[in-house]
């Protein structure tokens, strides 16, 4: 009888012990070969016309990096939730976006980041709000996920479980870079001169993920720096689960972009999740639903995976940094209206 528990903790350890940091939750379904990842770099006034091809460029070749990393994970047979963070943590390092290096400034001048990680096929979620000395928040809010009893820590007491679980930990000024700091300049002179702070400002770009794996499982995950020049302790939707990032295999994964509180008011992600498991919508129409029924114009967009592999992108902005991808081979990346079919990065990386 020993000899045999002690097979059977082998045969599980040499399928489950290995990889990455954080072990993903076991799935009975046997694999398939389907699979869908979206991604997103943010929604907002993203100029077309004052968009040089060089600045165009280098948002899109970071996308089609993000994308390989996620697809590949999930064609190896890798879990959702390990495409969604690595996904995110690749874009939380590219400074181009607002999560992680190249955060937005608060008001105060320093940086406050947010994140988010759902696993669909338990509902488990992770969450971490203000965040000052966190490299990859969306790595906290997993352990937040995998080794607390609670849902989301915000934070002094997200930065002391940062230093319990080990994660890398950067200065404050480590997320600094001169473009956020022209527009936060340029958001304090506005609001000197007595413009309105509601203003779209200029693109944003949150990242998040979303996939649907080949055991059947979704997840999600969000990134942020929030809103240009915020207030003291403001949380946006991005670690607000029902809000900016939702995942239940039952229906959807989502995760959103634009104006947090828009997003928090009208619970974005869940009610796309509820219109498609009450209303029998698809992910497109209730992405649409969502964004163009809820949403104010230039609030923003989502991303979503429904439950068979489906892909909705829908913004009410100018533009969206996203791309998509599935086992069929779909390999796209887009800012503005039109998706452009892509090379898959793979090894040339
Ligand atoms: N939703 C984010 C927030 O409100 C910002 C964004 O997506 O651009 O914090």
């Amino acid at each position: 009888m020993p000899l045999l528990l002690a097979s059977l903790v082998a045969i599980l350890c040499s399928s489950g012990c290995a990889g990455l940091q954080y072990s993903s939750t076991p799935n009975s379904n046997p694999p398939r070969r389907t699979f869908s990842i979206a991604i997103h770099g943010g929604a907002g006034v993203i100029d077309q016309a004052t968009t040089t091809p060089e600045e165009r460029d280098a948002f899109l070749d970071s996308l089609r990096t993000a994308l390989d990393l996620g697809r590949e994970e999930l064609a190896k047979g890798g879990t959702a939730l390990d495409a969604c963070e690595i996904v995110v943590r690749f874009l939380e390092d590219d400074p181009q976006f607002n999560a992680g290096k190249g955060a937005v400034f608060t008001e105060a001048g320093t940086h406050e980041l947010d994140a988010s990680i759902m696993d669909g096929s338990n509902l488990k979620a992770g969450a971490v709000a203000g965040v000052r000395t966190v490299r990859h928040p969306i790595a906290l809010a997993r352990a937040v996920m995998e080794k607390t009893r609670h849902i989301m820590l915000t934070g002094e007491g997200a930065e002391r479980f940062a230093s319990e679980v080990g994660v890398e930990r950067v200065e404050n000024s480590w997320f600094d870079t001169p473009k956020r700091l022209e527009s936060l300049q340029k958001e304090l002179e506005k609001r000197r001169s007595g413009a309105s702070v509601d203003a779209p400002s200029h693109y944003r770009g949150t990242v998040g993920a979303v996939a649907l794996d080949t055991h059947g499982n979704l997840a999600a995950a969000t990134s942020t720096g929030g809103m240009t020049a915020k207030k003291w302790g403001r949380v946006g939707d991005s670690p607000i689960i029902g809000a900016g990032t939702y995942a239940n295999n039952k229906t959807c994964a989502v995760s959103g972009t634009g104006t947090g509180e828009q997003f928090i008011r009208h619970t974005i992600a869940k009610s796309i999740a509820a219109n498609i498991e009450f209303r029998n919508m698809t992910a497109q129409q209730a992405a649409e639903a969502a964004v163009h029924g809820l949403l104010d114009p230039d609030d923003g967009g989502v991303i979503v995976v429904d439950r068979v592999g489906r892909i909705a992108m829908v913004f009410n902005t100018a533009g969206m940094f996203r791309a998509a991808a599935d086992h069929h081979g779909r390999f796209e990346v887009g800012i503005w209206n039109q998706l452009t079919q892509a090379q898959p990065v793979g090894s040339s990386r």
